[in-house]
């Protein structure tokens, strides 16, 4: 079985995708850290990020590799080399999106994105998961929450064991609401797999919900087409 979620940063994709795999064991693929492991070997081995011959060249070249589990994080290997932290920064942030947007980048990242899923029961998260990479997955969820809710979100889950004043925080929210709309843009905009709902997806705005809420919806999506 495939179940494919898609949706903009910050919506909670990655915290659904993980719980929903966890329920039921299947494995989950995480799509947006391909690209951001793509942005990061581009950057520390000096290619341009402008040169798009040269970023898909790369993307073409690299190995990348999720390692078995530790605990509940993903692990990210390129080239036998764990960048599972260094593939989430601010920098890689804003500008994981121009490397997604090369057509080139992302034909090199299908054939390992549908050979993870050959065999075995899979929720796979990103962007075009629904609409390009599993076309016929069993179960779409286009996941969405108001802008400025996952902005708050994501702060507040990256200073969980921090000290910061309110003030900090609601200048960071700021700043983190500026990056989220710009790459939701790029993302949204772009010519090749944009980020859209799948016409057969079901739409979850999670604004409103708690993590287990939207967890427990698609837990019942499963068990429906299970019974089907
Ligand atoms: O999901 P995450 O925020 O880690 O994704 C990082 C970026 O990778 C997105 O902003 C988008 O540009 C790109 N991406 C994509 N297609 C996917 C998954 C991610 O273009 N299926």
């Amino acid at each position: 079985m495939i179940i494919a979620i898609d949706g903009p940063a910050g919506s909670g994709k990655s915290t659904i995708a993980r719980e929903v795999a966890r329920r039921f064991c299947f494995d989950k693929l995480d799509t947006g850290a391909m690209y951001r492991a793509v942005a990061l070997s581009a950057l520390d081995r000096g290619v341009d990020l402008d040169d798009e011959p040269a970023v898909d060249d790369l993307a073409n070249t690299i190995s990348i590799r999720f390692p078995p589990r530790e605990g509940s994080t993903t692990r990210i290997e390129v080239d036998d080399v764990d960048v599972s932290d260094a593939i989430r920064t601010p920098r890689i942030d804003s500008c994981v999106s121009k490397v997604a947007a090369y057509p080139g980048v992302r034909t090199a990242m299908l054939t390992p994105q549908r050979a993870f899923a050959e065999g075995r029961d899979v929720v796979a998260e990103g962007r075009d998961i629904g609409t390009v990479v599993f076309p016929a997955a069993d179960i779409k969820i286009f996941l969405t929450a108001d802008p400025a809710e996952r902005a708050r979100r994501r702060v507040l889950q990256r200073h969980e064991d921090d000290d910061l004043t309110l003030d900090d925080l609601a200048d960071e929210v700021q700043r983190t609401l500026d990056a989220i709309r710009r790459r939701d843009e790029l993302d949204s905009s772009r010519d090749v797999a944009p980020l859209t709902a799948a016409p057969d997806a079901v739409e979850i705005d999670s604004t409103a919900h708690t993590i287990d809420e939207v967890v427990t919806m698609i837990a019942d999506l499963i068990q429906e087409r299970r019974g089907a």
